[in-house]
């Protein structure tokens, strides 16, 4: 198979260049390659596949919570230009329950459609003092094993705010094991940030979401982030998680070559405005985003392309738009064998439109969705 004609996305740019795909596998980049199959790209984007890593439900169902719905979860991203994803399943606090989770995300690995990529533990070690959190749980190695049903083997990532007793060692052991610590819902100082970078951290969570506001006054953990180029940040590109200008601040301050869009979706992705139950929570779709009574953002219900959509409506380029929601992510989970168009990688492709709407969708080399 070769696509031609598209405007492929390769290293923050776009080039008018032809790609061969054998076997599931990136052979060729280049122009005027010939082969039998062609898929005619002409007008359109070509990206490596989407990588949604922090995405915490879908389809009207939390990541986990049965290997039958999982598997829908599998099946419904590709429509969206997601390839492959990290679930990320929420530990409320019983760590048997965070661990029946992670046992049904194994058991669909494999499943049609998005791959499942590892899984990333959302922990309850937060720390806001703010009484819209629940209380700071002090991670533990013994908490942590529980949590993920005793296999650090495929748990890509954890969140944790560092200036919890025990978190920066616990930092430490994460990094010896494999995992990448995850800095979020931190009220940390500049010094806990930098000692947390230097034991290994190199994500933070969606970021600034889950931490204090920028205060002048303090060396705030919540600057210290932004300033620490080893640290890439996920980022919720929905323009109401963090407004545009902010985000541009951001760019301009570390470069937008360490920003990774997520959906942080729940199980409302996609749902129309509306009332509905998270949990025992009630909660309400509106203005764009699942928010509690009062109108506060508890989370995301976007579609990955449609935050591309939005992101360019904003004004963002789309050599932005191409690294933050597609190349950026390899680079921060340290995934070199997909997640961006080069021969020798997983042909994980997305075609879209010159407005950005998903057109075909192709993992492991066949075509998963055509629209
Ligand atoms: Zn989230």
């Amino acid at each position: 198979m070769i696509i031609k004609n598209g405007k492929v996305f390769i290293d923050g740019s776009y080039h008018e260049v032809d790609v061969r795909i054998t076997n599931g596998v990136i052979r060729e980049i280049g122009c005027d390659l010939k082969y039998d199959e062609v898929y005619d790209a002409k007008g359109q984007y070509v990206f490596a596949g989407f990588m949604d890593t922090h995405i915490h439900g879908a389809c009207r169902t939390n990541c986990g919570t049965s290997v039958e719905s999982m598997k829908e979860i599998c099946a419904s991203l590709p429509q969206y230009g997601v390839t492959s994803f990290i679930p990320t399943p929420l530990d409320d606090g019983d760590p048997s329950h965070c661990a029946s989770l992670v046992r049904n995300i194994r058991a669909a690995k494999g499943a049609p459609g998005a791959d499942i990529l590892g899984i990333f533990i959302y922990s309850a070690y937060k720390n806001r003092s703010i009484s819209y959190y629940a209380p700071p749980i002090n991670p533990t190695k013994e908490r942590t094993l529980a949590l993920c049903d005793n296999d650090l083997s495929d748990i890509r990532s954890i969140i944790i705010a560092p200036e919890l007793p025990g978190g920066q060692e616990h930092i430490s052991w994460l990094v010896q094991n494999g995992v990448i610590p995850a800095i979020g819902f931190s009220e940390g100082y500049a010094d806990d940030i930098r000692e947390a970078v230097r034991r290994g951290a190199r994500l933070t969570d969606h970021f600034p979401n889950g931490f204090p506001a920028l205060d002048h006054h303090i060396s705030q953990g919540t600057t210290q982030c932004l300033l620490e180029d080893e640290l890439y940040m996920q980022l919720n590109p929905d323009c109401i998680h963090v407004a545009p200008e902010f985000i541009q601040m951001m760019f301009r301050v570390k470069g937008e070559d360490k920003f990774v869009a997520v959906s942080d979706s729940s199980e409302l992705m996609g749902a129309p405005e509306g009332e509905y139950q998270m949990g025992n929570k009630t909660v309400y779709v509106r203005d764009g985003a699942v928010r509690d009574i009062n109108g506060k953002l508890v989370t995301g219900a976007h579609t990955f392309d449609e935050n591309m959509r939005t992101f360019k409506a904003k004004g963002f380029s789309m050599e932005t738009i191409g690294k933050i929601f597609s190349e950026n992510a390899s680079k921060a989970f340290q995934i070199s064998d997909r997640g961006k168009i080069e021969v020798g990688r997983r042909a994980d492709l997305v075609i879209m439109s010159e407005d950005l709407y998903v057109q075909r969708t192709m993992i492991n080399g066949e075509w998963f969705y055509t629209k």
